[in-house]
């Protein structure tokens, strides 16, 4: 499921790819239970160009400088492309904006929990979900306010969105792997030392994906993401991988080197 890399990666296809283009059109795919756009407001985008983007979290804005903006949000399994006319078409495509000269910016989502709407203010967009700081934006202190001042499981505080955007299952393991705390820690009894080490880590990792443009493949041996399964040795210690449900997300940890708050 996409989190922040993997919607900064979006985020950077579309910012190289698909701006300063005249807007020529739109195309649809098979969209039964896709929320896209309405014929009127796609009409309000004809003949502008998109001139600059945004992410906040989970959420990828493309828009122009006075507005309306197009939002979209991959869901499970969303992606985003930037291509000529002529390349071959993925399957599931459901969203396309066609560009003067040939250029398509295809959303595609096999499994159609992905949306794409029409923002008129991304800032109030923001503040209307509620969001939190982005989570490669917040700083240490603001982390500590929240994260860790939170009284129930740390994983559960990770995961949400109101309290930090982007982070998502994947990544706040990740995180709770490379700083030694079990997911179901309580946040709150964590020492602050230990609060500010996981946000170090959290956006050293996050920024780490980033740079590989979210291709795992590149990421280091040693990270949690390539040994998610049970039973797996941890890079880490001696210990083995260990599988839980926290917070109604399922969970791989080692329960060798990752404590629970004493
Ligand atoms: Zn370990």
């Amino acid at each position: 499921m996409p989190e922040l890399p993997e919607c900064e990666a979006a985020r950077k296809r579309i910012a190289d790819g698909a701006l300063n283009r005249t807007i020529e059109g739109f195309s649809l795919g098979e969209v039964s239970h896709v929320e896209l756009p309405s014929e009127e407001d796609r009409a309000r985008f004809i003949g502008t160009q998109f001139t600059r983007t945004r992410r906040h979290g989970k959420y990828i804005f493309i828009g122009s400088k006075d507005g309306p903006w197009l939002h979209i949000h991959l869901g499970m399994a969303g992606s985003v492309r930037v291509m000529e006319n002529d390349a071959d078409l993925a399957d599931y495509i459901r969203f396309t904006v066609e560009f003067e000269g040939g250029t398509r910016l295809h959303f595609r989502d096999p499994r159609k929990f992905g949306k794409v709407t029409v923002v008129e203010d991304v800032d109030d967009f923001i503040a209307d979900k509620g969001l939190g700081p982005d989570a490669l934006e917040i700083g240490d202190n603001a982390f500590a306010d929240t994260i860790g001042k939170t009284r129930g499981a740390v994983k559960s505080a990770l995961l949400s969105q109101k309290k930090l955007a982007g982070v998502g299952n994947l990544w706040a393991d990740e995180t709770l792997y490379r700083t030694g705390i079990d997911p179901d820690a309580t946040a709150n009894t964590l020492e602050q030392a230990k609060v500010s080490e996981m946000h170090a880590n959290m956006q050293s990792i996050l920024q780490a994906v980033v740079d590989t443009n979210a291709t795992y493949a590149k990421l280091p041996d040693d990270w949690l993401i390539h040994h998610r399964e049970e039973g797996e040795a941890c890079s880490r210690c001696d210990g083995t991988i260990a599988k839980k449900t926290v917070g109604g997300r399922t969970s791989y940890y080692c329960p060798e080197h990752q404590a629970g708050a004493s």
